[in-house]
């Protein structure tokens, strides 16, 4: 028997018990006549000693010899502890050892396997299995489990049932590109690996399984950007016989329940927005609320003075940033640096210092008097005290950039805690999205997305204003969730593919599946999906979704571990039909 006990088990009510444990070696302190290992495994940790006078003395040589992560087992009983140790569950007993077996050796590992480690990323993800041995690493995966739990539970208990779909499918149009496996027995021709269970979940519906959840794994091959993973996992849910207010109450409840039930804070109703609505007040469609800085529009009060960059430009915006006023010179000039970073992107940027005794000194003083700057002040709600940046230009780009602003001085003012929650349901998305490279429009969310019924005869003439039912729910400035309420009648699917620019034959070759099924009994539906890696690492208090992935990719798509993706042989090429012309 390897183990009678873990290593973070014992206590001193089990003093003068003979115990079996396994472990790893922690560390090891050698007095000579006396050693002491610290055994550690998934549980905790538990010091041994080996005791010349009390130990075999085969033993208390062989001990001599372990080296870091060698893995031993060993038996012994348990005494009380002479220097307790506060710190751990166990501080308090030690193993008097009687037997060592080494079960393997280790070499010296790359960096050390310590909460505090000396290891840098890369490192670390090369040996993601000992990364994986450290506390910080390890306890997100048991987190990551426990919701995991808690999402299934719960679903479960509202009578959802977890299906299992497929991997290697068709492509499903989710706006990215498709990872594709080559088939073997069908030269020519690909499966991709699903961008989400999309169709598969309608087509559940469709079956009668009236309310569908799977935790699942999808694949998107898009460009990566900082902390995106290619293959990434979702709660993924779709029901049958529903509105939007259906939808949004389960998943509002669901959302609810994690946070109470991981973090203990009780949230009430959760606020709604209208997608127009936050991109007005937040310029951005998933706004932290965390804290306000909320956008104050000046075309009218900023325009047709003196002032040639305001007259010019389609929209002039502003925010007031809490305590701003007493920036010194320097300090706004690195601020003007920052948003004219190419990633930013802004020409440049006006200020407005509201000063504590009631008057205002701006940048632009020469174009405007302290009546213009008070009516300034009133709009962005700025208090005496703060300093309004004010960006102007073409309006889509100028949202842009003041939300990127406002979510910077939100971080530096410390204004985006990390224990606070703040959900959002972000709703009325628009139906489609008009796409610069193609000049056409493309679906916001997907081509399954059923239009607001009374947009419907816009979208001939004004098809950029067709609203969707479509939500995304969105915590502390992260969307966490998205969905709609589906097309569920061929005609209206046709509809839409035919406004995405799909010929009948296209639409038929790609979802030919899908309108067919509409034609056997199709119940109105709809769903959503929850970014499950992203959930758990804001549940986690940490943004870094990489934390929460046993085995994630590095921010150029590949596994530094196994090292993939990689070539494969000529013969496993031929096999496949696929002829390389490199
Ligand atoms: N399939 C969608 C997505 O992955 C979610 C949904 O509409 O249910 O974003």
């Amino acid at each position: 028997m390897y183990r009678t006990h873990s290593c973070g088990e014992l206590r001193a009510s089990d003093i003068n018990k003979e115990v079996a444990l396994s472990g790893w070696v922690q560390k090891t302190r050698d007095k000579g006549f006396m050693i002491w290992v610290d055994l550690r495994d998934r549980y905790g940790i538990t010091q041994l000693i080996f005791d010349e006078k009390r130990t075999p003395v085969a033993v208390v040589e062989k001990a001599k010899t372990l080296g870091r992560e060698y893995v031993i087992h060993i038996k012994g009983s348990v005494i009380e502890r002479e220097s307790k140790n506060s710190n751990i569950p166990t501080g308090t007993i030690e193993i008097l050892v009687t037997e060592l077996q080494v079960l393997n050796e280790a070499l010296v590992p790359p960096f050390t396997i310590e909460d505090q480690t000396d290891g840098g990323e890369d490192i670390r993800m090369k040996y993601r299995y000992l990364d994986i041995r450290r506390n910080p690493v390890k306890n997100n995966l048991l987190f990551r489990h426990q919701v995991g739990m808690k999402v299934r539970n719960y679903l479960s208990e509202e009578g959802f049932i977890e299906i299992e779909t497929p991997y290697l499918i068709k492509s499903t149009p989710e706006g990215a590109r498709d990872f594709v496996v080559p088939s073997r027995m069908n030269e020519g021709q690909f499966y991709a690996l699903p961008q989400s269970p999309q169709t598969f979940k309608q087509l559940l519906m469709v079956g009668g399984m009236d309310k569908y959840f799977q935790i699942v794994k999808c694949f998107r091959d898009e460009d990566l950007r900082a902390d995106r993973q290619p293959e990434f996992t979702q709660i993924d849910c779709e029901m049958a016989f529903v509105e939007q207010e259906d939808i949004l109450t389960i998943f509002e409840g669901l959302t609810r329940h994690l946070i109470k039930d991981i973090k203990g804070i009780a949230i009430h109703d959760f606020p709604r927005m209208t997608y127009d609505q936050a991109i007005k007040i937040y310029g951005n469609d998933k706004p932290d609320i965390r804290f306000g800085m909320k956008f104050g529009e000046l075309n009218k009060v900023a325009q047709h003075k003196d002032f040639k960059v305001f007259n010019d430009a389609e929209l002039v915006v502003g925010i007031a940033v809490p305590g701003g006023a007493s920036y010194t010179r320097k300090e706004i000039d690195k601020l003007i640096d920052w948003v004219k970073r190419p990633q930013v992107g802004a020409l440049g940027m006006v200020y407005v210092k509201c000063n504590e005794d009631g008057s205002f000194k701006s940048s632009v003083d020469k174009f405007y008097d302290q009546d213009d700057l008070s009516q300034w002040a009133e709009i962005t709600g700025a208090n005496a005290g703060d300093l309004i940046c004010v960006l102007s230009g073409q309006t889509h780009k100028v949202r842009g950039q003041l939300s990127a602003l406002r979510m910077e001085m939100g971080e530096r003012l410390g204004l985006r805690k990390p224990e606070e929650f703040a959900p959002l349901w972000v709703v009325d998305f628009p139906l489609l999205e008009w796409d610069e490279d193609t000049e056409r429009y493309h679906a916001m969310h997907h081509p399954f997305t059923s239009p607001k019924p009374g947009d419907i005869p816009l979208l001939n003439s004004r098809p950029g204003d067709v609203r969707a039912n479509a939500y995304d729910l969105v915590l502390n400035g992260n969307e966490i969730g998205g969905g709609s309420i589906r097309i569920h009648d061929k005609e209206t699917q046709k509809l839409m593919f035919d406004h995405l620019g799909f010929t009948p034959e296209e639409a038929k070759a790609q979802f030919g599946f899908l309108l067919d099924a509409f034609q056997y009994g199709a119940p109105p539906h709809g769903g959503i999906a929850f970014g499950f890696d992203r959930l758990v690492a804001i549940l986690g208090g940490q943004e870094t979704i990489r934390d929460f992935i046993a085995f994630p990719k590095n921010n150029s798509g590949r596994d530094v571990m196994i090292d993939a993706p990689a070539t494969i042989d000529t013969e496993q090429l031929k096999e496949l039909n696929i002829k390389l012309d490199l």
